[in-house]
């Protein structure tokens, strides 16, 4: 079964302190059966990320088929800045999604700065990826409902899915909006579960975040009694779907 792991950081932020290598995220593709990874820059505050966005690129090139990037850079950058680097990310680099990180950016997602993103996703037609969970007020996923109605041919993945405390709110939202996703990172699996019976297996995806997490989480997806269908759709499908990888199933 082909597994995509959705989200998972590279670098070294400033702001936690937290630094994640290349090795770290190759290695639960060898230890793991991990087959493709999105990659995504560690969130700090410079507000200038395209070293970072370089250095996935790299790790692109140097794994085809096996690594995408997901271009993050801070909603506070004036407009025309932001839009370049998104041209250089998604025509040039061949980046797959963009993040939206309310928290360590930070950002009111549905403040006028974050509207950006937004537009970006629905203009170079890719999903918008943003952080829920710690961080609240920005981070809380009800705030992704007035966004997702704005931009319905957006695809909003809700990252860690409220973060397990906010996950009913998580769960309300994807009710209440089709193109909301759910990626359950830092979630107890009763929660992860919960998530599969209400949504459906089509609108929850497997992910990391930090690269040391790959195991626990497929064992998390591995465990909680999913048909083989359903489990088939959180670890690839609805990924291959969504970010429409040219990856063989
Ligand atoms: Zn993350």
């Amino acid at each position: 079964m082909l597994v995509i792991n959705t989200h998972v950081h590279l670098g070294e932020s400033r702001v936690t302190e937290l630094a994640f290598t290349e090795a770290q995220i190759l290695a639960p593709h060898e230890t793991e059966g991990v087959d493709v990874s999105l990659v995504l820059p560690i969130p700090h505050t410079v507000p200038d990320q395209k070293a970072a966005h370089d250095r996935i690129s790299r790790l692109m090139q140097q794994y085809p088929g096996k690594v995408f990037g997901v271009m993050d850079e801070s909603p506070a950058l004036e407009d025309e800045r932001y839009w370049q680097e998104a041209e250089r990310c998604f025509t040039k680099l061949g980046f797959v999604a963009v993040k939206l990180h309310t928290y360590l950016q930070p950002v009111n997602p549905v403040a006028r700065f974050a509207t950006k993103v937004y537009e970006v996703a629905r203009h170079f037609k890719v999903p918008v990826i943003v952080h829920t969970g710690p961080g609240i007020p920005f981070s809380l996923p009800a705030l992704q409902i007035q966004r997702a109605r704005q931009f319905p041919e957006v695809p909003i993945i809700l990252a860690h899915a409220g973060a397990n405390i906010f996950s009913d709110e998580a769960v309300m939202a994807a009710e209440l909006c089709e193109n909301i996703f759910l990626e359950p990172t830092w979630c107890g699996t009763v929660r992860m579960k919960e998530m599969v019976t209400k949504i459906g297996s089509q609108r929850v995806l497997f992910a990391s975040d930090a690269p040391i997490n790959a195991a626990a989480q497929l064992a998390s997806f591995r465990t909680i009694g999913l048909t083989d269908a359903q489990l088939e759709d959180c670890l690839s499908r609805t990924a291959l779907n969504l970010f429409r990888l040219p990856v063989q199933s």
